[in-house]
């Protein structure tokens, strides 16, 4: 099967040009001027950008949380990312306290495989580190599961103390992979969670107001400290905070190996959009949404590379039969968003159209750093000869409402309901199959395949 897609500008990271695109089987065959060639198929792209598929590399589908599942399946989920332009996901893998690493990443592949209709990939999240699991680590990576997550967070739940997250970046050290962290100060922001509550203050603009952006800050500071110290590279994931984003700046001005991605929740949405009475339960996530201010110093960041990459942390919960949960008590509601379907459109509306960054850096924090940072490179992430023909045809002119009417999300609702936006993809393809074409699914469930990736972290810049 050949695929030509002509006639359209191709745009990767390092820069763009007018350029044909030959796919041959699932493949990237030639890019530039395409000799006369028998194609089984053309897909004209005058007019329209032609780039490498997204890559989300923080998702949470089925994740089970405060007694209750996020609601996309990797099926619904990852559907929804292919009509948003996103063709590759990297989920986490949950271990659950007092269980091994394996059986958490095999619970991970059960749910993942025969529903997937795009590539995959895991990371591991750790909540319980112990001579065992920390010994089961260096097999994780050698299967292609190179990126371990801990929590300073969610106390009880998640969180690990400094010492288990020392012992977790030792061993990393060792393995060649890249520890993850969620860093906010859990037990400090329990305190404040309760007196607020004590204090009546029970709706869910108050889950805003007690994680303050210094409790993010100082997590920051100190798992990158510790990270210096055990000499392994470390990334902050869903950064939403000035001051968590002082302390990656600092470090990589001292020349560590920081690194962070924000989330278009913390770019577009704002503390007051977690206001209004009970409505403001579709907004929670952790960490919070911030004061306005935060965002322009976000933005700032991902234009001087202080943040490299853009991701969701998708999470879905439905408002009416999840988020319900916590009525009457902020701290009870599931905390997560959606977004996995509005990433790419989002960051080319504020970002490229907003003038903030460049088609290309649209391309690199949406597509190429995700596939450079996470063992991804050379087969996504670019389009060039001999990569995977993960491609999108980008319409950067077209302009929609962003809609839980029109959205394919398992979820009854949209964080950007009503917003208007610029850009869409109009064809993806998938390893050389388009799968959406005009808003129209053309895929088949469970043709999306688990990808083993290659341990980065000491070659990640
Ligand atoms: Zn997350």
């Amino acid at each position: 099967m050949r695929t030509l897609i002509a006639n359209g500008t191709v745009v990767n990271a390092g820069g763009s040009a007018r350029a044909d695109v030959l796919i041959d089987g699932e493949t990237i065959a030639l890019v530039g001027a395409v000799p006369e060639v028998a194609v089984d198929r053309r897909i004209d792209a005058a007019g329209k950008y032609v780039i490498p598929g997204a890559i989300d590399v923080h998702t949470h589908m089925e994740l089970p949380f405060g007694g209750t599942f996020a609601k996309d399946t990797f099926e619904t989920g990852t559907r929804a990312a292919a009509f948003g332009g996103t063709t590759t996901i990297i989920d986490f893998a949950v271990q659950s306290r007092g269980g091994s690493l394996r059986d958490g990443l095999d619970a991970w592949h059960a749910k993942a495989q025969g529903n997937a209709v795009i590539d995959y990939g895991f990371h591991m999240i750790m909540s319980d580190v112990n001579d065992d699991s920390l010994r089961e680590m260096d097999a994780l990576v050698g299967e292609g599961v190179t990126d371990f997550k801990l929590f300073t967070a969610y106390p009880g739940v998640f969180l690990s103390d400094d010492g288990a997250i020392f012992r977790a970046m030792q061993r990393t050290a060792h393995n060649g992979g890249l520890i993850l962290m969620h860093a906010e100060n859990g037990p400090a922001i329990d305190v404040v969670a309760a007196q607020a509550f004590e204090a009546g203050q029970t709706d869910p603009y108050f889950h805003g107001v007690v994680r303050y952006p210094i409790f993010e800050g100082e997590a920051t500071n100190r798992v990158i400290s510790l990270a210096e110290a055990a000499g392994v590279a470390v990334y902050i994931v869903h950064l939403s905070a000035r001051d968590a984003l002082d302390a990656v700046r600092t470090a990589r001005d001292r020349g560590v190996n920081a690194f962070a991605e924000t989330c278009p929740q913390y770019l577009f949405l704002s503390l007051e959009d977690l206001g209004h009475g009970f409505e403001g339960a579709k907004f929670i996530c952790s960490p919070p949404l911030r004061t306005t201010d935060h965002q322009t110093e976000l933005w700032k960041g991902l234009v001087k590379d202080d943040l490299q990459l853009v991701s969701t942390d998708h999470c879905p919960f439905d408002f009416k039969g999840q988020k319900d949960l916590g009525r009457g008590d902020f701290r009870k509601v599931p905390n997560g968003l959606p977004g996995v379907e509005d990433r790419v459109d989002l960051m080319h509306d504020g970002g490229v159209v907003g003038g903030w960054i460049s088609k290309e850096r649209w391309v690199e924090v949406v597509s190429a750093a995700p596939a450079r940072m996470f063992g991804l490179e050379g087969r996504k992430g670019t389009v060039a000869p001999g990569a995977d023909a993960d491609l999108v045809v980008y319409d950067p002119n077209r302009r929609h409402v962003i809609s839980a009417t029109t959205h394919h999300m398992n979820v009854d609702y949209s964080c950007y309901e009503g917003r208007h936006v610029q850009g869409g993809s109009d064809v993806v393809l998938s390893r050389g199959e388009v799968i959406v074409e005009n808003g129209t699914w053309q895929g088949a469930a469970g043709r999306g395949r688990f990808l083993k990736r290659q341990p980065t972290g000491g070659a990640i810049r």
